[in-house]
């Protein structure tokens, strides 16, 4: 049995034991009441997660068809792919072991459990918030990738990512301007970038990917640069980004996507990107993260 297969095994038996479907259900729950209480929620979340959430009966974590991918609802009851679940448990407990084996910090029980129910609630919010763009079905998707390519798919996913991960910390803080909410939307993007290129990684032929894990990493930067210095010189602090890179890895554009698509920055020969681009496609994030922090400052985007 190889270790993946171990973990998986290990994973699928802390599902059962931990009943993440319950938490994903009651942070559901709560953006809903959140979202009827609260008018500036209302105003940043409502129409993005409201028609999605107010139809859901039941939350389980269970095997579905392939043809669904890692999600599907019928008659407001979700399932959430089991083997997808159980691949990213399995990533933040080796994540979890290989900080403790580094004696990087102190984990209790707690902080494992706090950990899966929210990368695992997050994943839920992404596929979620996928209904109000329109894209929630699995053959959708499928389609429009024969008709448009990848890039609007991934346009959509960034999008469906920054908003799952503002949707989640709003549920973890009193205010959106809290530093809470500040340090679990930051908790957030990371678990985006750590966790989920692992189950679905990006590679040389998925430039599409390599774009979209580049634009979480640069959020991520922008966010940290805001909290330190208290503003950014363009753009929004919590806005999803677009990235484009040049065929031939120099060259960068980015975007911001709300309210409305507009350029931030277009960059030429930007001396970090060959190896940051590279160390994407080899699956090395880490490096990547902290190229992403360089490039950010080099071009003008913080
Ligand atoms: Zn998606």
């Amino acid at each position: 049995m190889s270790e993946y297969d171990n973990q998986a095994g290990v994973a699928e038996r802390v599902i059962r034991d931990l009943a993440l479907s319950q938490a994903v259900a009651e942070t559901c729950s709560i953006l809903l009441d959140l979202i009827s209480t609260d008018d500036a929620i209302k105003a940043e979340l409502g129409r993005k997660f409201e028609p999605a959430l107010s139809d859901l009966v039941r939350i389980e974590i269970a095997p579905i068809d392939e043809e669904f991918g890692a999600f599907s609802i019928a008659e407001g009851e979700v399932r959430l792919n089991e083997v997808e679940v159980a691949r990213l448990i399995a990533y933040v407990l080796d994540d979890m072991k290989s900080q403790l084996g580094d004696n990087l910090i102190c984990i209790t029980k707690d902080d494992v459990r706090e950990t899966l129910e929210e990368a695992v609630s997050l994943f839920a919010l992404h596929e979620l918030r996928h209904r109000t763009q329109g894209v929630q079905e699995f053959s959708t998707v499928q389609l429009l990738k024969a008709i448009d390519g990848r890039a609007r798919i991934a346009t959509f996913d960034i999008q469906a990512d920054r908003d799952a991960a503002v949707a989640l910390a709003a549920t973890k803080a009193k205010s959106t301007s809290s530093a809470e909410f500040h340090d679990a939307y930051q908790r957030a993007l990371f678990y985006s970038i750590q966790y989920f290129f692992r189950i679905y990684p990006a590679n040389a032929k998925r430039p599409d990917k390599v774009c979209r894990v580049a634009a979480l990493m640069f959020m991520l930067a922008r966010l940290e640069i805001y909290r330190k210095l208290g503003h950014l010189q363009i753009g929004g602090s919590k806005t999803a980004l677009s990235v484009s890179i040049s065929g031939d890895k120099r060259s960068l554009a980015v975007f911001e996507n709300e309210p409305e698509q507009r350029l931030l920055c277009a960059s030429n020969d930007v001396n970090d990107l060959p190896l940051f681009v590279a160390n994407i496609e080899e699956g090395n994030l880490d490096e990547a993260l902290g190229q992403a922090f360089l490039i950010v400052t080099s071009i003008g985007l913080n």
